[in-house]
This record gives structure tokens, C-alpha cells and sequence, in this order.
């Protein structure tokens, strides 16, 4: 509608043009050169438009000309780019369905059409892995270009780590976490490496530098953030320090205070340096939100040359804290029956056996019928009882599953850094 209106008033003004002008007739004379022209003045404008309309003909016709080899590289570099981002595209789908030599292949056609190595380097990369060929080269040389080095350390970190070689992946760990300390997982991987190396402080900074770049947070920072400061305590209890022991472990239990082997640390150096009623409160707390066996044991420890009777006493006021716990009922059984207190510790074991039978509490009840009523035959029967039944929870290694004595920063068997767990 709006070009219907243009072009219906721009015809107008034309006419309009053409009658002002066919009303004002006028002679022109051009001499030129010892040439004379004699036209009107209607008949000299139409010769000047079509003079206008021709060069602008021919001003288009030139650039359409001079700017066709310009038009020509746009055209294959637009092509080729199209072509390089298929290729790669293509290989990310050969790699997802396990096609080493189909995507190494594409990775190549893509290097040679985009020549971008940021892009295509991680390909390359990944193809070479999956066939076996030459990965720690072409990892090498991604780690001297200055915008493919994060990706070339963190692959020969990755490939370090899957061949234990832990000096190895150290190396390439630190540096790829310097480069980006905000990767995702790469702090967790540098961090285990470091404490497993023993190298606590080295394994605080890139906590530090984990949490200013947002590589780790939550409880998952604050729980490894207790564990080296645990290590370090204990580090320090076996140079002979118990000053520094204790403030370290009093700030692993600040940075987690979950984290129960640091709560019986600080209870048990407490307790050590003569302040039992300050290490009795703070279990007393622990207890009442985490009731654990760890906490028990500084808990007994922390009565001197007492009688069982007295410890019977004194684990009444534990349980006291946290009724519900089974543990609680546990630990005053076995008080009980070293008390000979028969009545006690069957109550005690009857709750633990009705909410959470182990084989644990079963050979507990044998040893009840054996010492009170001397009936081997109640206790033979208990014990077959106890195989069918899951153990108690114990310091277990989540890498290789097996069972600790106690806990430690590192599994005793696997040497995984922080995997031990209550379970
Ligand atoms: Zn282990």
C-alpha cells in the first residue's frame, strides 16, 4: 500500500514536471568547440538524465566487475568454514559412538579447513585417546600453544592419573589448575593428588584458590578443607607439638563440624592436657547430633582408674544425651556386662537387636548368656544367628572398600586420599 502511494505521487510530480515545463517553452544555444547545438530546454533535460542514467549503469557494472574476486574468497571461506564445523560436529558424533579412527580422520579435515587448534584440538585429542595413536604427543604440543595449554595439560593429567603415575600428574594438574583454576572436578583431582603426596599446604592453596574461582563450594570445600587441616594436626601431634595439634584440629572441627574424627581429636589433645571437663562437654555436644563410636571411645578415656561400675555411670550420662542412638545402647551394654550388671545389659541389647540388629549385637547377647547363665546352648544359638546379619558401621574406604581399624586421612590399604567413610 505505501509503495502504491509512493509511486502514484511520485507520477504525479513527473506530470506535474512536465506540464510546468511543456507551459514555460525556452530556447537553448550551446557553442562548443566551433559546434552549435539548438535545442529547448524540455528536450536539453531529458538528454542530461539520460547522460546521468548512463554512468550510473556503468559506475554499478565497474563494481559489480573489480569486486568479484573479493566476493569470490568470501564465498570459499564462508564454504570452508561451513564444511570445518560439519567436520567437527561430525567427529564429536564418531567420538559419542566410540569411532577412534572415523573421528581422527574427521578431526584432520577439520584442523586443515578451520586451522583454529582451540577448536579442534579437544577433538584431535579425544580421536587420538580413543585409538591409542600418539595422544601424549599431541597433547605436548597442544600444551605450547598458549590457547590449547589448559586442554593439553589437563589430557595429560587425565592419562597420568589413569597410569598411577602420580609425579606425573602432579606436574600436569598443577599447571592445568593455574591455567584455570575454576575447571570443573580439576580441584578435587589436584587436591587429592597434593594431600596424598603429604603436601598439606600446597593442597590449602588450591583450596583457596578452588573457592575464589568457584571450582569447589558447600560442604564438599568445607569437608576437604577439615581434612587437610586434620592431616596437618596430625602431622604436627607426631612431631611432638600438641599446641599446634590442637589449634589445627580445633580448626578442622570449626571447618566442618561434622567431621567426627577432628571433634575427637580436639577432645582427646583436650583431655590430654588436663582439661577433661572442657573435652566431656564438647562430646557431650558432638554426641547429641552425630552419636559415634570415636566420641565413646575419647568419652572413656577421659575416666581414670574407674571401676566398670563407674563406667556404667558415666555412659549413662552419654546416652542420656542422645537416647535414641543406637550406638549409645551399645556402648552401655558392653559397660553393663563388664559390670555384671545381666538385667541392664540385656535391656540395652534387646532395643539395639529390635532397631538395628548387627552380628555385633548377637555376639554381645551370646556373651550374655555364656557370663550370666553360663547356657551355651542360648549362646550357640545367637551366634547362628549373627551371619544372616550385616555388620556395623565401620571406617570404610569408598575407592576399594575395605574396612580401617580407626580413621585416617588416607585408606591404610589403597592410600585414597579423604575416602574413608562411616558406613
Ligand atoms: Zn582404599
Amino acid at each position: 500500500m505505501r509503495r502504491l502511494i509512493g509511486f502514484l505521487l511520485a507520477t504525479a510530480l513527473v506530470i506535474a514536471g512536465v506540464v510546468w515545463l511543456a507551459d514555460r517553452p525556452g530556447e537553448v544555444t550551446i557553442h562548443w568547440q566551433g559546434w552549435r547545438v539548438d535545442t529547448s530546454v524540455p528536450v536539453l533535460l531529458a538528454g542530461l538524465l539520460l547522460v546521468l542514467v548512463l554512468f550510473s549503469g556503468l559506475g554499478r557494472m565497474a563494481r559489480l566487475v573489480l569486486g568479484a574476486p573479493a566476493r569470490f574468497l568470501r564465498y570459499r571461506r564462508t564454504t570452508r568454514q561451513a564444511k570445518g564445523y560439519r567436520a567437527l560436529s561430525d567427529g564429536l558424533a564418531a567420538i559419542a559412538m566410540g569411532d577412534g579412527r572415523g573421528a581422527a580422520k574427521l578431526a584432520r579435515r577439520a584442523d586443515s579447513l578451520l586451522k583454529d587448534p582451540s577448536l579442534t584440538g579437544l577433538l584431535s585429542v579425544q580421536a587420538a585417546t580413543l585409538t591409542g595413536n600418539d595422544a601424549v604427543l599431541q597433547l605436548q604440543a597442544m600444551t605450547e600453544r598458549p590457547e590449547t595449554a589448559f586442554l593439553g595439560h589437563k589430557g595429560l593429567l587425565d592419562l597420568a592419573v589413569k597410569a598411577d603415575d602420580r609425579a606425573g600428574a602432579l606436574d600436569h594438574g598443577r599447571r592445568a589448575f593455574a591455567l584455570n583454576p575454576g575447571a570443573e572436578g580439576l580441584a578435587v583431582t589436584v587436591f587429592d593428588l597434593q594431600m596424598t603426596a603429604g603436601l598439606w599446604a600446597e593442597a590449602e592453596h588450591t583450596l583457596t584458590a578452588a573457592r575464589r574461582h568457584g571450582g569447589l563450594r558447600g560442604a564438599d570445600l568445607d569437608r576437604r578443607r577439615a581434612l587437610v587441616l586434620f592431616a596437618r594436626a596430625e602431622a604436627a601431634l607426631k612431631a611432638d607439638d600438641a599446641a599446634l595439634a590442637l589449634s589445627l584440629a580445633e580448626d578442622a572441627r570449626d571447618a566442618d563440624p561434622r567431621f567426627i574424627p577432628a571433634v575427637s581429636l580436639v577432645a582427646e589433645l583436650l583431655r590430654r592436657k588436663g582439661k577433661a571437663r572442657k573435652a566431656a562437654s564438647l562430646i557431650l555436644s558432638a554426641f547429641k547430633v552425630t552419636p559415634h563410636p570415636d566420641l565413646i571411645a575419647v568419652w572413656r578415656a577421659l575416666g581414670e582408674a574407674e571401676t566398670p561400675l563407674d563406667w556404667v555411670k558415666r555412659m549413662q550420662k552419654l546416652t542420656e544425651a542422645n537416647p535414641a542412638s543406637c550406638e549409645g545402647h551399645l556402648a552401655l551394654a558392653e559397660a553393663a556386662l563388664e559390670a555384671h550388671l545381666w538385667g541392664q545389659a540385656r535391656t540395652h541389647l534387646d532395643k539395639v537387636m529390635a532397631e538395628r540388629p548387627s552380628w555385633q549385637t548377637c555376639a554381645l547377647l551370646a556373651r550374655l548368656e555364656r557370663d550370666e547363665k553360663k547356657d551355651e546352648n542360648a549362646a550357640l544359638i545367637w551366634m547362628a544367628k549373627a551371619p544372616a546379619l550385616a555388620s556395623d558401621s565401620a571406617w570404610t574406604c569408598g575407592a576399594c572398600g575395605s574396612v580401617a581399624p580407626g580413621y585416617s586421612v588416607s585408606c591404610p590399604a589403597c592410600g585414597s586420599v579423604g575416602g574413608l567413610e562411616w558406613k
